[in-house]
């Protein structure tokens, strides 16, 4: 690809964790963007330790992210990460991590975000006891090449990004919370998971639009309505897939990836209701 838009183009990373190690790789390769990282203080975004909650959605405080190391920088392109942990959505007693990458391209008039939500998390808490083991909760949070905050019975942080054992029983104390240290650098799983995405957004970037040429052509909805097998009425299943642009809004649709063609009259409100 010697001739997107984006070679040798530089792209603004607002970011304090370094994540250009695992953003700025698959950009460079798949696209020749070059990621250059800006140190903005995203705190006034949301803070790690819930010290400032975010406001807004993730894919909008990516986008905002992204829009602020533009300003900082004076590049006309942007990338941010947000990363969001908590219980996961549908399976019960898991947690799950979700990444959310954002992408400006203020000259086009493009904002891209992609999102994945991974069981492969880390996320996890534990109040410490009097005279109790902590071995399991450690290897569960992959304690020490996943670092930790320690929070005192205020619910402030003590200390964070801790990473050695003897950092660790100096303020693990009974009554503390030990809780995983979600920021990027200190969590290789996260680390894992942006580089993942990062692909992920090389790969609808290398794709243009047919219509502008900008890049980011990729799927932005579904056609529903596939017809029954049995009697051909439409169904809730999803006919064809929608490309589109997000610069000039065009919009293409292309069959299934998968082949298929027709509803099981089992899925049909006519033939099974
Ligand atoms: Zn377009
Ligand atoms: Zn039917």
């Amino acid at each position: 690809m010697a001739d997107h838009p984006y070679r040798g183009q530089r792209a603004a990373l607002a970011t304090l964790h370094g994540k250009a190690r695992a953003l700025a790789p698959p950009l460079q390769r798949r696209l020749g963007l070059i990621v250059e990282p800006v140190a903005i203080d995203t705190d006034s975004f949301g803070t790690f330790t819930g010290s400032t909650p975010r406001t807004g959605t993730a894919a909008a405080t990516a986008l905002a992210k992204a829009r602020a190391g533009m300003a900082a920088s004076g590049l006309p392109l942007g990338i941010a990460s947000e990363g969001s942990f908590g219980p996961h959505p549908w399976l019960p007693f898991g947690a799950a991590g979700v990444e959310t990458l954002g992408f400006v391209d203020a000259g086009r008039g493009l904002e891209l975000t992609l999102s994945a939500v991974s069981r492969r998390t880390n996320f996890a808490h534990h109040d410490v006891q009097h005279g109790e083991d902590l071995e399991p909760f450690l290897a569960r949070a992959g304690f020490p090449a996943h670092a930790l905050v320690v929070k005192g019975t205020d619910g402030n942080a003590m200390t964070t990004g801790v990473a050695d054992r003897a950092t660790l029983s100096r303020f693990a104390e009974p009554g503390t919370r030990l809780e995983t240290d979600m920021r990027a650098h200190l969590n290789p799983t996260r680390m894992a998971a942006i580089r993942a995405l990062a692909a992920r957004l090389a790969t609808q970037l290398a794709c243009l639009c047919p219509a502008c040429t900008c890049p980011g052509w990729g799927q932005t909805d579904v056609e529903r309505g596939l017809p029954c097998s049995s009697c051909g009425s439409a169904t809730q299943g999803v006919q064809a897939i929608i490309d589109g642009c997000s610069a000039c809004r065009h919009q293409q649709s292309r069959p299934r990836p998968d082949g298929v063609t027709a509803a099981e009259p089992a899925n049909c409100d006519w033939c099974n209701p």
